[in-house]
């Protein structure tokens, strides 16, 4: 079986430098690409990479790529993969996603079907199967996907299994819950750091408060939940029950945290509280109900985070826009506080009275959304001795 793989993590538009950030800081060279990002590594690679990227969508192997300009190039091509280092006699192998893009070759089904057919005829002929008998498949699952772009086809193996975002903490949704891979790009691309105060007044289900906990305490993302890979024969279990050893290690029980939440809606502040609960950072949060519009703090140099209702999603367009003036209002005496917003209303900043020091284009699923960055001003501190 493989030692090395060249890897991809994958990344919603708009977060793969993020990711590239979060895959240098685990120590790994990588080269960030249109909606993924690649490096190289061994087993140890795909684990931790798995088990503690926060903003990433899914961790992948590269069998293979090549040029594929009619369904003969793609046959060969996938037939000339080295199959028998991946798949075990008897798993399962389904060609579970192709995706063809400004190439010839654009029936996606055929795609699949004839990719298929060459992994088959590949693996009958390594382990000496008759051709004609159907493999049995009825082991561990390799999900094998097949992108063509223009031309150049990339077949991968899915090492994740249900996408990074899922955590394993929620316990219900609620409303319009970001994403938790979105929340944690967020907070990584904020300027909040533990020391500093956070609020989210439009909480819902608390998930930017439950990431910027787990962050800050240093809990992996992944520590609740399994991945496909570990249902692989030739992933040497020690190994995986070694990392997240070594991941519950690295947790810092130590850090006091500021860190609130509020919502409107009393359900979601429950919910919000459970899913704290489930993450393990319930003590370190402090969810309440309360009006946005009722916020106020005496601290300084804390950091607002909030993604409020957007129009396409929760609400109409005259309470939308009242929302985001109070918002501007509520938050203004706030100077101190640097102030980051969620939100595909192009018209935010009209609405919330103050032009954003920054803007970035992210997506909500598919979604185009804009995060409005506004920096808190410094506060000058008296020097005692110089009387300053
Ligand atoms: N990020 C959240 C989802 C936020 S959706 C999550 O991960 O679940 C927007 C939230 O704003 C909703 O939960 C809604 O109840 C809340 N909301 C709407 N108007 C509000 C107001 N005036 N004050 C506080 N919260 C409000």
């Amino acid at each position: 079986m493989k030692t090395n793989f060249t890897l991809i993590a994958t990344a919603a538009a708009g977060l793969e430098a993020v990711v590239g950030r979060e895959l240098r800081d685990l120590g790994y060279d990588c080269q960030v690409e249109n909606g993924r990002v690649r490096f190289e590594g061994d087993l140890t690679a795909i684990i931790d990479s798995n088990l503690w990227l926060r903003s990433a969508d899914r961790i992948k192997i590269i069998v293979g790529q090549f040029p594929a300009s009619t369904f003969e190039e793609l046959f060969q091509g996938v037939y000339g993969l080295d199959w028998e280092n991946y798949l075990p006699l008897g798993c399962k192998f389904p060609i579970s996603k192709a995706k063809c893009v400004k190439s010839k070759l654009h029936n996606e089904p055929s795609v699949q079907a004839i990719s298929k057919k060459a992994v088959v005829k590949k693996l009958q002929k390594h382990f000496h199967r008759p051709e004609g008998v159907p493999l049995q498949e009825l082991g561990a699952e390799f999900r094998i996907e097949v992108s063509i772009l223009k031309d150049q086809a990339t077949v991968m193996i899915d090492t994740t299994g249900s996408s990074l975002f899922k955590r394993g903490y929620r316990v219900e949704k609620g409303g319009a819950p970001i994403k938790e891979n979105m929340a944690a790009a967020i907070l990584l691309l904020s300027n909040w750091y533990p020391d500093k105060p956070l609020i989210d007044p439009t909480c819902g289900s608390g998930t930017f408060c439950i990431e910027a906990a787990m962050m800050a305490r240093k809990i992996a993302p992944g520590l609740k939940r399994q991945f496909a890979f570990e249902e692989w024969n030739w992933v040497d279990k020690e190994l995986v029950a070694a990392a997240r050893h070594r991941a519950k290690e690295k947790i810092d029980w130590d850090l006091k945290l500021d860190i609130s939440g509020s919502d409107i809606d009393a359900r979601l502040v429950d919910i919000a509280k459970k899913n704290a609960q489930a993450a393990g950072v319930a003590a370190d949060i402090q969810f309440k109900q309360m009006r946005l519009q009722d916020l106020k703090t005496d601290k300084t140099n804390g950091v607002i985070i909030s993604n409020p209702p957007y129009g396409e999603r929760l609400l109409d367009d005259e309470a939308i826009a009242s929302l985001y003036r109070d918002m501007g209002q509520t938050f203004a005496p706030l100077e101190t506080w640097s102030k980051f917003i969620l939100t595909s209303d192009e018209q935010f900043e009209v609405r919330y009275g103050q032009q954003a020091d920054k803007k970035r284009k992210l997506y909500n699923g598919t979604l185009k959304v804009d995060l409005y960055q506004f920096f808190g001003k410094r506060v000058k501190r008296s020097n005692p001795i110089q009387g300053g």
